[in-house]
């Protein structure tokens, strides 16, 4: 069995202790072991901020932007490889796991094109600057600078490809090296995408780390200039959050966590019209793609009470057609859930959701895999605003008014989404639900190869307040603030001016 090594401090080093098993979900055969007990990880910290910052630094952006293109390139050479590893480890399907690795592979790609709009500079110069007092002398100018620090990534299970690299594009362009700590369960992919870029020497030493296996000590060894951008669960949010040194270091901290993410159908769209079918596609895309393990996955399907028995009958139609079963069959359209535990938690999530299971077994027990069919639930009990189930699973809600109030109750999300001609109920949902998201999406059925709202664009910020974390990442150069100390220059013109070149 493979034995997943870190690479800290510019090697690869293997923990001791028990192993966790990583295995393939459909077939529960094992597939590697990892385990990160009595690696230094004080070691790789200091590492990482003396070596991989410094050297970071001293680069343009142009440059750091030309060693994401050299990234990107290198997992497209791997590209094949790395699809194969998210059929094997993450129960992927293969356009699953195209979507996870391209994915990848495009934020790269748009961060390196970012960098060349701030080109030779080598920290950020925020806004104009500003004649303090009667004298055109005294000057004020805001610059944001990369924090000296390291920037600590820890991810979910779901996205291995994807949460690496666009956390990874970001803080390296904005100066910042990286650890990166892949969720175990599925770190193959992660792993493969590091021994590819340490093979090729493709960044400076110490610019980027793997911690593969347990988080350990991590987060309580993070001071004052590190940043911790998690995603993950709400609670582990919390557990991360609630730190001690988190709180008396200042850490800076973004949070990606759940999301009851709904779609809303608007009154004026006629059953069989485009725009009713686009919302179907966009429900069935969601609630299978990756088994729903999507953080942006619809989870309540909002409709007109007149409506809801015929989007109901239409949905059931369209989930009884997806082909559940081992992802290496060609045929196969939803794979299994990543481990026992995630299907564990589906099932005894969907008993908390309550109502009527309506289309879905919810009892079925495959002898191997942790598979569940997709399960639509119609309820309008309170536990579908307040649980997400993490897996291909949605509730169907209806409304009579005012659509916005049911999806505020979500409490925070990433993203809903609205189907809609009626411009005037599309401003008045936008209006009202744009407070409790980081996006919304205006689905349209004259857009051309609409990805879905369930797709993270890195030109969009992704993130969201609430039960969502409360956290913000990519949306083009905006992402770069996290990584920055924004610092206020006041003092002599000329000086300032030559200062910012
Ligand atoms: P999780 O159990 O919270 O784990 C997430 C990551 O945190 C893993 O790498 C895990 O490591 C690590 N971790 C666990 N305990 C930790 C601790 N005390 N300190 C530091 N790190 C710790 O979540 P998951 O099951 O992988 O992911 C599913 C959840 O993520 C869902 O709720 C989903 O909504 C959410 N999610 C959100 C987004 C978003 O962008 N908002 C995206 C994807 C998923 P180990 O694997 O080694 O335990």
């Amino acid at each position: 069995m493979i034995q997943l090594r870190s690479y800290l401090g510019g090697q690869w080093l293997a923990g001791s202790g028990s192993p966790q098993t990583l295995l393939n979900p459909a077939t529960e055969e094992p597939l590697a072991n990892a385990s990160s007990v009595g690696l230094d990880l004080r070691g790789a910290l200091e590492h990482a901020r003396t070596r991989g910052g410094p050297a970071l630094r001293a680069l343009t952006f142009a440059e750091r932007g030309a060693l994401l293109k050299a990234m990107a390139d290198a997992m497209q050479g791997e590209r094949d490889r790395l699809i194969e590893l998210g059929i094997a480890n993450g129960g992927n399907t293969r356009s699953d796991a195209k979507f996870d690795v391209d994915g990848a592979i495009a934020t790269l790609l748009e961060y390196s094109e970012i960098s060349k709009a701030l080109g030779a500079r080598k920290f950020l110069v925020d806004g104009e600057g500003i004649q303090l007092g009667r004298s055109a002398r005294f000057h004020g100018q805001h610059i944001a600078v990369p924090r000296h620090g390291v920037a600590v990534h820890v991810n979910a299970f779901n996205f291995p490809a994807w949460g690496f690299a666009e956390k990874a594009a970001v803080a390296l362009l904005a100066g910042m090296p990286v650890l990166a700590k892949p969720a175990t369960s599925s770190a193959m992919v992660a792993h493969r995408i590091m021994e590819v870029l340490a093979a090729k020497k493709i960044l400076p030493e110490g610019a980027l780390s793997l911690l593969v296996g347990s988080p350990g000590e991590l987060v309580s060894l993070l001071g004052a200039q590190d940043v911790l951008a998690f995603t993950g669960s709400g609670d582990t949010g919390v557990r991360i959050r609630s730190a001690r040194n988190v709180i008396e270091f200042s850490v800076r901290v973004n949070i990606e966590a759940d999301s009851l993410n709904a779609a809303v159908l608007g009154a004026d769209v006629e059953p069989r019209s485009d725009m009713y079918e686009l919302f179907l596609k966009d429900v069935v895309r969601d609630m299978t793609q990756k088994a729903g393990q999507k953080c942006t996955a619809i989870r309540r399907i909002v409709v007109p009470k007149d409506v809801i028995d015929e989007v109901k009958s239409d949905l059931i139609e369209l989930l009884a057609t997806v082909k559940v079963g081992n992802p290496a069959d060609e045929d196969v359209r939803m794979g299994p859930l990543a481990t026992a535990s995630q299907l564990s938690d589906a099932r005894s999530g969907i008993e908390r959701l309550g109502g009527t299971v309506v289309f879905g077994d919810k009892q079925e027990k495959p002898a191997k895999g942790f598979f569940l069919s997709p399960v639509l639930v119609q309820s309008t009990g309170d536990a579908v605003h307040e649980h997400e189930v993490f897996g291909p699973v949605a509730s169907l809600l209806p409304y009579s008014e005012n659509p916005a109030q049911i999806v505020a109750r979500g409490n925070g999300g990433l993203v809903s989404s609205i189907y809609s001609e009626d411009q005037a109920f599309v401003e008045q949902v936008v209006v009202e639900i744009a407070p409790h998201h980081g996006r919304v999406f205006l689905g349209h059925h004259k857009i051309e190869l609409s990805p879905g709202p369930g797709t993270v664009l890195p030109q969009l910020v992704h993130g969201g307040p609430g039960r969502a974390g409360g956290g913000e990442e990519l949306g083009g150069p905006r992402g770069l603030a996290f990584y920055v100390q924004r610092v206020a220059l006041e003092g002599s013109r000329p000086v300032i001016q030559k200062l910012i070149g």
